[in-house]
């Protein structure tokens, strides 16, 4: 059985409906499916509403956005509680700082892309979390860049104008909102932060002392020597470990719906934590 621990909807970036998530991952045999837009639950929600329908078993989550350092880190929670005070209030407190963070980057673009770029940023969103992704598709369809690799390049990656991580909560305080919802943090893709084996280290160590339980070693297609370098920090630092493709659209062959590589077999896995058998 495939399990899944990691995936976005039209409720944030993703291209597909929590529907037709779920229906992908049935017609694809995955046995369980964490939904993790970010900073919502309202992909979550959505499924569940509908979740009976497939034979896929649904794990609510969501990827809260934090700030570690001066770097933004994110953060899944899974198996939260969706109705508890403390996930309303982290939704409605993330929203804030997303919508207040898509209007800087708008303002900090202003000059390079065509009129009204926050509308046509939002129109794109359709009612979901508003994110780079979209502002890249804004600036692509301005013909500013030719695709969304070179968005990210030049104007929205890490240290560009457009990456704005001021507004976030700090990440000790994220992992207590998810343990507050009876959740299980994990630390999402800990290889894509770029940073040096020390500053990793630093960052791991941090996320445990916080509270956190669990990290991902695998996020989606991912080389052997990352996995055993993963495999490794999580065993040092006793944490359960994670397993996710990342998706968010159909097509993209480095994040596809439940395919990546096997958790190496000696780790504590978060799926068997949850009582999920494969
Ligand atoms: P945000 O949540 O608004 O901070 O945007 C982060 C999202 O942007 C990630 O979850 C990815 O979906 C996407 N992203 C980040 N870096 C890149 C990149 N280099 N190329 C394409 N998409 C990216
Ligand atoms: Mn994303
Ligand atoms: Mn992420
Ligand atoms: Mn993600």
């Amino acid at each position: 059985m495939i399990v899944d621990f990691h995936t976005h909807t039209t409720a944030s970036d993703g291209r597909l409906t929590p529907t037709q998530l779920l229906r992908a991952a049935d017609e694809r045999q995955i046995g369980a499916l964490a939904i993790t837009d970010h900073d919502t639950l309202s992909g979550y929600r959505e499924a569940a509403s509908v979740s009976n329908r497939f034979r896929v078993r649904l794990i609510s989550g969501l990827e809260l956005s934090s700030r570690w350092q001066k770097i933004g880190v994110h953060i899944v929670g899974l198996n939260v509680r969706a109705d508890s005070v403390a996930m309303r209030q982290a939704e409605r407190r993330q929203l804030t700082a997303r919508r207040e963070r898509a209007e800087r980057i708008a303002h900090r673009l202003e000059n390079i892309a065509k009129p009204g770029l926050l509308g046509r940023v939002a129109l794109l969103a359709d009612g979901g979390q508003i994110g780079r992704p979209h502002f890249a598709r804004a600036l692509v369809d301005d013909g500013v860049v030719k695709n969304t690799q070179a968005a990210f390049a030049k104007y929205l990656g890490a240290g560009k104008a457009g990456d704005i991580r001021g507004l976030w909560a700090d990440m000790a305080t994220v992992i207590e909102w998810i343990s507050a919802a009876g959740g299980v943090a994990v630390l999402a893709h800990p290889a894509k932060y770029r940073l040096t084996r020390a500053r990793l280290t630093a960052l791991i160590e941090d996320f445990k002392s916080a509270g956190g339980h669990a990290m991902e070693v695998i996020s989606g297609a991912q080389d052997v020597a990352t996995t055993r370098q993963l495999a490794r920090f999580c065993e040092d630092f006793n944490l359960l470990a994670s397993q996710g493709s990342d998706f968010h659209q159909p097509g993209q062959r480095w994040c596809d719906l439940g395919r990546f590589p096997p958790l190496p077999a000696h780790l504590s896995s978060v799926h068997e934590y949850m009582g999920v058998r494969t």
